[in-house]
């Protein structure tokens, strides 16, 4: 689905409602996340739908090295030879050298909405099920620019957090810093490893009045998208 030009959303049920994004240029396009399949074939029948082959794939750049967001990697990598990109502290994760950090299995609140997510909780707190492993070509950090976006290190989710920013289209994609599912909060508070390093992300997303909002975890917001974000980060949350 479209939701702004040249801004594709790919989601699916299991993950947690995973989303990936596809970036659409003239010369070839961006991945950001790959979904939970291990197949990769949503991501490439999105790739068809647009006229496109595998090989029009160029990059692959990755928010962070959990379970739900690297499961296509390695046949994406495989059906397109794209450059695979994520932070340094995520690298190892991802090609399958260290497991991700466990969280806590204390149950979040509102407990009525995360019960739907605690299965993956519990699941990364045990260290089970582990993705195919695909290495990481090459590393990002804050300020780098990788096909249209520009890389923000984002940690507090992991220490190795990314989120990526495409200024001509005002678009935030903002990993896991962010949900819309169950319901709209600065990430699944479980899962966020350092909570002071998750306000500043959140501060610094808050800064850079996104008009698309597209997140790890439920459907993109394109509608006062800004004031959501900023929601996140006011004194008198919580
Ligand atoms: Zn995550
Ligand atoms: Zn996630």
């Amino acid at each position: 689905m479209q939701i702004s030009p040249g801004i594709h959303s790919l989601g699916q049920t299991i993950g947690g409602h995973v989303h990936a994004y596809l970036l659409e240029e003239d010369d070839g396009l961006t991945l950001i996340d790959t979904l939970f399949d291990t197949d990769g074939h949503r991501v490439l029948e999105a790739i068809n739908s647009l006229g496109r082959a595998p090989q029009d794939l160029k990059r692959i750049v990755l928010s962070h090295g959990h379970r739900s967001h690297i499961g296509g990697l390695a046949a994406l990598k495989e059906a397109s030879g794209a450059e695979v990109y994520s932070h340094e502290w995520e690298e190892d994760i991802i090609a399958g050298d260290r497991k991700a950090q466990p969280v806590s299995l204390l149950p979040m609140r509102p407990v009525t909405a995360y019960f739907k997510v605690y299965h993956l909780q519990v699941g990364l707190a045990l260290g089970v099920g582990q993705h195919k492993a695909c290495p990481v070509d090459l590393p990002l950090k804050d300020g780098d620019r990788v096909g249209p976006v520009e890389v923000l290190h984002t940690p507090g989710h992991s220490p190795g957090h990314l989120a990526f920013w495409w200024p001509e289209k005002k678009a935030l994609f903002a990993g896991d810093a962010i949900a819309t599912w169950p319901i709209f909060d600065g990430g699944w508070p479980a899962f966020n490893l350092n909570e002071e390093q998750q306000r500043a992300t959140l501060r610094r997303m808050a800064e850079l009045d996104a008009e698309v909002l597209a997140v790890g975890h439920g459907e993109p917001l394109v509608e006062d998208a800004a004031a959501r974000v900023r929601s996140l980060v006011e004194p008198n949350r919580g």
